[in-house]
């Protein structure tokens, strides 16, 4: 079965089950090759807690972009620290932030959206290849309804840029459900929630939202109609299986 095929097949085949026990038949039917990939969301801590808390034998990394907050590095510490494991990261190739900041400086995504992508390409996309490499299950803590690109998403997904399957065991929660299972399991988040920020990426490119703006415009909040993405999902967001 191809790659797509076998997608469908699992949100046929899967329809209905809890995540515990979805992630049991993944881990199962895939051994080793199931990996989580997270940035210390709220959503990721939600998934981090399920997999730790069942200890499903899921990998579990995060790209170091080195350019995150000191909040995420401490809910980092605490996550590894509350549940005994370890999450690796994985950073961005130095020869390449070296002549970009060589080059461009160090806030050359501020100055064009190509840049910005540049940078992006070079801290996230690049080492996300190294993470999927090899794995044939790729976690994520997205929602449908975090923004317009991914309100179509399906729960498993087809992502032919990376040739893996994207599993979003979150895809229908609501932000408030998100907060509800994070309070009621006492899981560690990031005190950057509290002040206002919802989805938190790097330091320099998000800030907290305002009331009645939407769940993404903290990110590269310079942007207009860029898709507010880094290229993470790109091929989910734009065509949903
Ligand atoms: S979010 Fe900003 S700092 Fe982080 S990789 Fe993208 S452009 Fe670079």
């Amino acid at each position: 079965m191809n790659g797509q095929k076998t997608t469908a097949f699992l949100n046929d085949e899967l329809n209905g089950r809890s995540i515990e026990e979805k992630l049991n038949y993944l881990t199962q039917n895939y051994p080793d090759k199931v990996i989580f990939t997270t940035s210390f969301g709220y959503e990721d801590q939600v998934i981090t807690d399920i997999i730790f808390g069942n200890d499903f034998s899921v990998k579990v990394a995060t790209l170091d972009t080195g350019r995150m907050f000191e909040e995420t590095y401490k809910v980092y510490r605490s996550t590894q620290e509350r549940y005994g494991k370890t999450i690796k990261a994985y950073f961005p190739p130095a020869e390449k932030v070296e002549k970009l900041l060589q080059e461009k400086g160090p806030f050359s995504f501020y100055e064009s959206l190509e840049n910005r992508k540049e940078c992006c390409f070079i801290r996230k996309v690049i080492p996300l290849k190294r993470v999927l490499k090899g794995n044939e299950i790729w976690i994520t803590g997205l929602r449908a309804s975090q923004s317009d690109n991914r309100s179509e998403m399906k729960e498993f997904e087809w992502d032919e840029g990376n040739e893996i399957i994207k599993y979003n065991p979150l895809r229908n929660w609501s932000l408030e459900e998100v907060k509800d299972y994070v309070k009621k399991h006492n899981v560690p988040y990031n005190v950057l929630h509290d002040k206002g920020f919802v989805s938190i990426g790097c330091e320099p490119c998000t800030r907290a939202i305002r009331p009645g703006e939407n769940f993404r415009a903290g990110r590269w909040w310079w942007e207009q109609n860029s898709g507010k993405e880094c290229g993470l999902h790109e091929s989910a967001t734009k065509n949903s299986n």
